[in-house]
């Protein structure tokens, strides 16, 4: 771990109504809910966001959405835009997640214009990028993740650039309980740094936090968070009950104090 702050971010999907989200809260809260030498983001549905809000209130824990429209109003059904979002104190919002991409087709320049439209309304991004299994079988991963930062980053001002957060999520690891190794990870962190300082020069790169998702569990985050350039996760099933991610959560701040 770097001297970058690391983030633990839990997506909820599409799991939680706003009182079971406000259940796990105070669990969450209690236990680390004054950790101030990690990031702690949670990204409830919705529909939970308003409540969730509220009950973080005078905690260190964060705020994030799981998705959002690049326009900024009009006739988009069933969209959600970010000043919608920051008018609820939203700080995060993952972009171009494998389930937006797989299952409801965005594509990359989909990714680009929200990530764009994110920064314009001073939310954090938190770009999501991955290969497929079939994708790393075929030794394409590199030119994948290539492929989805230059398209998904295309146009965004370097004063900007410090707040993208990036995700590598390997689509194959995600729910599945298999996760990349710490090395495997790491490979893919250091390229996907190196195409940033490409993009926004060495010293911004090296600001940028890079978050790891995929089956990160309390069993294997020391190991994973323990690597250079992977300064946190991206939780899904872990970030579902207070335990798992409370102890998701220690290894964040274990991995700072080692
Ligand atoms: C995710 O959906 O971003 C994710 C990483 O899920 P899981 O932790 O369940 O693999």
């Amino acid at each position: 771990m770097s001297k970058r702050t690391p983030l633990i971010a839990g997506n909820w999907k599409m799991n939680k109504t706003a009182t079971e989200g406000v259940e796990l809260v105070k669990a969450l809260a209690a236990a680390v809910g004054i950790e101030s030498s990690v990031n702690v983001v949670l990204c409830p549905p919705f529909t939970a966001l308003s409540a969730v809000g509220a009950a973080i209130e005078g905690t260190h824990l964060g705020l994030g959405a799981q998705n959002m429209h690049d326009k900024t109003s009009g006739a988009f059904t069933g969209e959600i835009s970010a000043s919608m979002l920051r008018d609820l104190h939203v700080t995060h919002v993952i972009i171009g997640h494998s389930e937006r991409r797989s299952i409801f087709g965005e594509d990359d320049a989909f990714a680009n214009r929200k990530v764009l439209a994110s920064l314009a309304s001073s939310l954090k991004p938190i770009l999501c990028v991955g290969e497929l299994l079939s994708e790393r079988e075929a030794n394409q991963t590199m030119e994948v993740v290539r492929r989805q930062i230059e398209l998904g980053l295309a146009g965004v001002p370097a004063a900007k650039a410090e707040s993208l957060i990036i995700a590598y999520e390997p689509v194959w690891a995600i729910g599945t309980g298999k996760t990349a190794t710490p090395a495997m990870a790491q490979e893919v962190h250091a390229f996907i740094r190196k195409l940033l300082a490409q993009q926004f020069g060495p010293e911004t790169a090296a600001r940028i936090l890079i978050l790891y998702g995929g089956s990160m569990k309390p069993d294997n985050a020391d190991a994973l968070l323990a690597e250079h350039d992977i300064d946190g996760g991206l939780i899904g099933g872990a970030s579902l009950e207070a335990k798992s991610f409370v102890d998701l959560v220690r290894s964040a701040v274990k991995s700072v104090t080692r």
